[in-house]
Parts: structure tokens; C-alpha cells; sequence
């Protein structure tokens, strides 16, 4: 299948109008499956009333089918379509972060089909920020289910290009609108359990939520070996560049010496770093710097950028810093130790 590309200027006025929007939410109609920007990462959108358009998702990406998709709508009339009830706690949340990086798990009403849901009751709702996101569905008038538009296991894709990368061949189309904003995907919040339980951190942290609804837990499951996340796609490896990663919590004098220590063994040696350290680690072969320590929003901008680099970089083995777990830290770790599958260095 040939891939079509689409630019659009996310700042443009009347976007729904748009004769590519329009042309994109005219295949989304007819059950053909196209990457969007939204604020956090590039999705795959498909319309998620049709079974065989949600299954184009799946298979494109190499998504394992157990894993559900999010729900991304524009009005909060297609999210009563959805689900049987938003409780009050919902609403503040709602009130407080839609449109934003913010995905609600609520009881399903059975309206889109169940290859989304992967049979669970439960459906998770998302209504994205992004000009070009709220365009493409306003104009397709569709709930999209949309997960991010990577390959399974790759880094999530910040620009058309890295969806371009992974899917070209794959899918009807992309639109192009620039690179995204946020960088890391949204908050997960299942709003089903007493205290509410976040499944998986995101572009709006802990603290943002317990300030609208008091205290919010974190699933056990994302921290304990012993038990399974809540959230599927949680147990999944994910974010995983091609050379194995470490993350090492001491910084940088004790990368420094692992670095000598690879470099010793003759092997290509890459350091993931943030601007203020970028030169201190003078015996690595690549070192690339993702945002400034000073400010982790700029951070999590970068962070799967990043990851993705070192693949061109052919290198054999990544150290990392490791960040405060403070606000987004918290998504941008996640992440980080998702990619090191685990592997800490002290
Ligand atoms: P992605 O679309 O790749 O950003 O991932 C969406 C995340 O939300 C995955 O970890 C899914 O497993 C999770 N998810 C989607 N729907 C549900 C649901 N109904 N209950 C629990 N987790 C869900
Ligand atoms: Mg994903």
C-alpha cells in the first residue's frame, strides 16, 4: 500500500475544513487506518465502530491483541456514546484536564467494538489538545481508537517522520503536523477503583490529579515484579533501542568509568545525558543529550527522539542518567527503565 503524506499547519485557522484533513477523515470513514499528531505522541487512528478497520491497527503495528486501544473523541457527547457513566470524581477530571494528556478508563457501553477493548467491560477515553487531532475527528464526526503509531516494542514516534520509519507500506496515510509537544504519552487513570489508580504515568502527574481529586493510588503492578499491571500493555517490553541500556542512578563520574570500562573491551559505547553534562564524558563514542536536567518537561520532549537515535548510532551498549520521579519524572522513569528493560547499574 502506498503511504500518502499530508502537511498541515497545526496553526492554521478552520482546520476541520481542510481539504487534507477532510481527504484523511474521509478514508478513516471508510475504515482505512492514518497516523495524527496529537499533543503527546503520534497516533493510529482508525474508526472504532468498525471491527476490521480496529484490526488494521493491530496488525500494522504488531500489536498483541490482548492490549486495548485508547478512545480519542472531541466532545464530551461522544464520551457519553461510550460509556455507561462518568462518576463524579470523573467529571472534575475531566473539568479540570480535557482536552489533554489525560486518558480516562471508564465502564464501556459497548459502542465501539470489542477488538478495541480487547474484551475488557471497561473502555479507556481520551480527548486530545492537539489542533490536527481535534480536527481529524471533529471532521470524520468518528470515535478513533488510536494507539501510539510506532511498531510494537519501538520507542513511541514524536515526529511524522519516526511513523514514517516504522509503518511506511502499512497504512493509508500521516499527517504531518510538526513535531509533538509533550513527548511522552498520556496519564492513565482508571476511574473504576476507590481511590482512583493511576495505570500508567503520563503528560499530567500525580500531584496534578490528587490537587483535583485528593488522594490517587499508583498500580502496584507497575513497580512490583510480582504482580501484573493493571493495564495490559504495561507487562509488554517497550521503548527498546537496539543496544542493551543501562540506567545508572549514581550519574555521571560513575558512567565515566563505565565508559573506560566498555571502551577497554573494544566495544561502541553511547551515553544518554542532558545538556548541562554533556561534556563530560569525553571516552564515549556517541553521547546525546535529551533536554536540560533543570527542567524535566524538556525532558520528556526528547526522550523518544533520543532512543531512536541511538539505533542510527550502531552502538553496543547505552548508559543513562536517571531523573527525580517529581511530576513528570515519574513518566519520563517509567519510560527510561521500560527501555533498559529493567536493568539498573549502581
Ligand atoms: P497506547 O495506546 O499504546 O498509548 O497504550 C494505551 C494503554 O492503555 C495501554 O497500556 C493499554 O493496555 C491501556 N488500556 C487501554 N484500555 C484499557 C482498559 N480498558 N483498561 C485498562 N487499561 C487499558
Ligand atoms: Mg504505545
Amino acid at each position: 500500500m502506498k503511504t500518502k503524506l499530508w502537511k498541515v499547519d497545526p496553526e492554521a485557522e478552520d482546520l476541520v475544513n481542510d481539504p487534507q484533513i477532510r481527504e484523511a477523515a474521509a478514508l478513516l470513514e471508510r475504515g482505512e487506518i492514518i497516523a495524527f499528531p496529537t499533543e503527546t505522541v503520534y497516533g493510529l487512528g482508525g474508526n472504532a465502530k468498525i471491527r476490521d478497520s480496529v484490526r488494521k491497527i493491530y496488525a500494522a503495528k504488531g500489536r498483541p491483541s490482548d492490549n486495548p486501544l485508547i478512545v480519542h473523541v472531541a466532545t464530551e457527547e461522544q464520551v457519553r456514546e461510550i460509556c455507561t457513566e462518568i462518576n463524579p470524581m470523573a467529571k472534575k477530571l475531566i473539568d479540570a484536564f480535557w482536552p489533554g494528556p489525560m486518558t480516562l478508563v471508564l465502564p464501556s457501553r459497548g459502542a465501539v467494538t470489542d477488538t478495541v477493548t480487547a474484551g475488557l467491560s471497561t473502555v479507556a477515553i481520551r480527548m486530545p489538545s492537539h489542533p490536527v487531532a481535534r480536527a481529524l475527528i471533529l471532521a470524520s464526526g468518528l470515535p478513533i481508537a488510536a494507539p501510539s503509531a510506532n511498531s510494537s516494542g519501538h520507542p513511541s514516534p514524536t515526529t511524522a517522520g519516526h511513523v514514517l520509519h516504522d509503518l511506511n507500506g502499512k497504512i493509508a496515510g500521516i499527517i504531518d503536523g510538526g513535531e509533538t509537544g509533550v513527548g511522552v504519552e498520556s496519564t492513565v487513570v482508571d476511574c473504576t477503583t476507590t481511590p482512583m489508580t493511576i495505570l500508567r504515568p503520563g503528560g499530567i502527574s500525580r500531584e496534578q490529579l490528587a490537587e483535583v481529586i485528593g488522594p490517587v493510588t499508583d498500580d502496584p503492578g507497575l513497580t512490583r515484579p510480582d504482580q501484573t499491571p493493571k493495564a495490559p500493555g504495561m507487562k509488554y517490553k517497550h521503548y527498546a533501542p537496539e543496544a542493551t541500556m543501562y540506567l545508572v542512578p549514581k550519574g555521571k563520574d560513575r558512567i565515566r568509568e563505565l565508559v573506560v570500562n566498555q571502551k577497554n573491551e573494544h566495544r561502541r559505547v553511547g551515553v544518554l545525558t542532558t545538556l548541562e553534562n554533556k561534556d563530560a564524558f569525553p571516552d564515549a563514542d556517541v553521547v546525546l543529550t535529551c533536554g536540560r536536567r533543570s527542567d524535566p518537561v524538556t525532558v520528556a520532549h526528547d526522550l523518544f527522539a533520543v532512543l531512536r537515535r541511538f539505533d542510527a548510532e550502531n552502538v553496543n551498549v547505552i548508559y543513562s542518567e536517571t531523573f527525580s520521579e517529581a511530576g513528570i519524572g515519574k513518566a519520563i522513569m517509567n519510560r527510561l527503565s521500560k527501555a533498559a528493560a529493567g536493568r539498573v547499574l549502581e
